[in-house]
C-alpha cells in the first residue's frame, strides 16, 4: 500500500481510492461530475467475482453502486 485513504474530513476520497487500488469509477454514472473532490466518495467492495464501487455525487446527490461483473449471463434473442 502506497498511500493513505482517509481525506482531512475521515472519508475515503476517489482519488485516493484510485491512486491505492485503481478504482476505475472517476465520475458520476448519472450527470459526469467527477468523485474525486473532498465530498466525492468512492468505495468499493467485492461480492463473489463480482466488483462493486458504492458512489457518492456531491453535485447531484446520487448514492448509486456500480459494479463490473466478473460474468454476465444473458440470452440470444432469436433471429
Ligand atoms: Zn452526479
Amino acid at each position: 500500500m502506497t498511500g493513505s485513504l482517509n481525506s482531512a474530513s475521515g472519508g475515503t476520497t476517489a482519488a485516493a481510492a484510485r491512486a491505492v487500488f485503481g478504482t476505475p469509477v472517476r465520475y458520476c454514472p448519472s450527470c459526469g461530475a467527477s468523485l474525486d473532490g473532498p465530498a466525492g466518495f468512492v468505495h468499493e467492495y467485492w461480492v463473489g467475482g463480482d466488483r462493486q464501487f458504492h458512489c457518492w455525487c456531491p453535485e447531484c446527490y446520487l448514492l448509486c453502486t456500480v459494479v463490473l461483473s466478473q460474468l454476465v449471463t444473458s440470452h440470444e434473442p432469436e433471429h
